[in-house]
């Protein structure tokens, strides 16, 4: 398998890594370009930078350096490509735009991004599976299992038994009915797996973030609701306040009113039975004096007394 790298506009090397490719010899390759029929056609330049195994480490370093994301310092994962031409993984970005900061900035160089949603850069995504494998092939020696029975490296993984297995392994007849493939083959599907599995919760996310806002929503519009309740509340209680200060007004008004004649009425029925009481007391000091006239005299006045 041969290792390509595109020249894309969407995204850029480095001048270290241009001149190192310029080194190595940087040509167009119709056929090989053909190997990735979703490269778009604005692609200029094809880089052929080696035969599988056949990478130096500096080379290496630096394919990989292109296709390592600035947020996980990993290799691209479902690389997207950005307004303003910076790629990441999808995943990392999803995770540094979580917080639903508006206007949605680039991580690398602060530029707006404006697109709702990115699709996956093919090429990128292709360039960095091609990576991971040149890493994997480059460092097999310390990290490859080795078969004991047969004394070959185990290459392949069986997906039944979910174990690897060296090339005289896989041939066994209890392994006739699966399906095996090579390890980074494999791997690659699993990541696919994973991808697809983090794609659809991270749209459960989003759906719930809907819901969420929902929620909120509905708190906020509870508590509008609650705040003009109590402002209805006390207005009316005010209003039924004012009313029976006014209704209290009026009654004491009218008792004082009814008070007050009642008190005339009194006054008027005191004076009067004093001045009968007074009066009573001069016919008595007047019937005394007659009772000290002489007889005649109190006779004849008598007379005109009980005419009276
Ligand atoms: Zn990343
Ligand atoms: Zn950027
Ligand atoms: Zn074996
Ligand atoms: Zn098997």
């Amino acid at each position: 398998m041969a290792f390509f790298i595109f020249f894309a506009p969407s995204f850029a090397f480095s001048p270290y890594t241009e001149k190192l490719l310029g080194r190595i010899g940087v040509f167009l390759d119709i056929e090989e370009k053909e190997l990735f029929p979703e490269a778009p056609d604005r692609l200029v330049y094809l880089a052929h930078l080696g035969k599988q195994g056949n990478m130096d480490s500096d080379t290496l370093q630096v394919f990989q350096s292109e296709l390592t994301c600035s947020i996980c310092m990993n290799c691209f994962l479902d690389p997207i490509t950005i307004d303003c031409g910076h790629s990441f993984c999808r995943p990392c970005l999803s995770l540094c735009w979580e917080e639903g900061q508006t206007p949605r900035r680039c991580p690398e160089c602060r530029g707006i991004a404006e697109r709702p949603d990115f699709k996956t850069n093919i090429v990128l995504k292709r360039l960095a599976s091609l990576a991971r494998q040149a890493r994997a092939d480059h460092d097999h020696s310390s990290e490859e299992q080795i078969c004991v029975t047969h004394q070959e490296a185990k290459g392949f993984f069986c997906e039944a038994d979910q174990t690897l297995l060296c090339g005289p392994c896989s041939e066994r007849p209890e392994h006739t009915a699966h399906s095996h493939s090579p390890i980074h083959r494999a791997a690659e599907e699993s990541r696919e797996k994973l991808l697809k599995r983090m794609g659809s919760l991270w749209k459960i996310r989003e759906e719930m973030q809907i819901l969420l806002n929902q929620e909120a929503k509905k708190t906020w519009s509870f508590k509008d609701y609650v705040a003009l309740r109590k402002e209805m509340i006390t207005a009316e209680y005010q209003r039924m306040l004012l009313f029976l200060r006014e209704e209290e007004q009026l009654h004491l008004e009218a008792l004082e009113r009814e008070a007050k004649e009642m008190c005339e009425q009194l006054e008027e029925s005191v004076f009067r039975m004093t001045q009968y009481r007074a009066s009573l007391k001069e016919m008595y000091r007047e019937l005394t004096g007659m009772c000290c006239k002489p007889d005649r005299e109190l006779l004849q006045v008598l007379a005109n007394v009980l005419e009276m």
